[in-house]
């Protein structure tokens, strides 16, 4: 049986669409993980992982890249946009994948936290912190004008491409134009 002819549980994908994977079994286990190593290898002060057995995964679209980020484990990540997808431990039974990459990460709350030891001292008060939506900070225009360029939150057909960016993308302002040599009275 072909991976798309069974039914998936959930879906997800990196950001640029070139990855794409498929969950067909229940998580057998979840977790925030605050070690300093999930930390490095996402650019985040945590991760937030779901575990499914190995045969209930696959990549229903591309080949990831992989970085053996110690003894015990692998982490694998789109080569192309860089997003971080999924770690896997060398036993091979489990494949965790980071939730907020899922098409619904809501679906899926953790209920617990791992590696605490690392755990940053400010994480615990980020949500009393002053907070605002994405147009109340940047503007109601800003959010009407931005064109997002990152693969949707559902499956699309195999030659799903992102949009194109505009010609008219913001340049980098161009180098002020060196001042001119003074000339010397010959
Ligand atoms: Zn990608
Ligand atoms: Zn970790």
């Amino acid at each position: 049986m072909t991976e798309n002819a069974r039914t998936s549980l959930a879906t997800g994908g990196c950001q640029c669409g070139a990855l794409r994977y498929a969950l067909y079994g229940a998580p057998s286990h979840d977790a925030v993980c605050h070690c300093r190593m999930c930390q490095k290898a996402l650019g985040a002060p945590f991760g937030v992982f779901l575990s499914v057995a190995t045969d209930d995964f696959a990549w229903t679209r591309g080949a990831p890249e992989t970085f053996r980020s110690s003894s015990h484990a692998e982490r694998d990540f789109c080569g192309v946009c860089g997003t971080p997808l999924t770690f896997r431990w060398y036993d091979g039974r489990h494949v965790s994948v980071l939730v907020p990459t899922l098409d619904e990460p809501e679906r899926f709350p953790p209920s617990r936290q791992i590696g605490v030891e690392s755990r940053l001292s400010w994480v615990a008060d980020i949500c009393s912190l002053p907070a605002r939506t994405t147009a109340e900070d940047s503007g109601a225009d800003f959010v009407a004008a931005c064109v997002s360029y990152q693969h949707p939150d559902h499956e699309t057909p195999d030659d799903w491409t992102p949009t194109p960016q505009e010609p008219g993308k913001p340049e980098k302002p161009a180098k002020p134009e060196k001042p001119a040599k003074p000339e010397r009275d010959a």
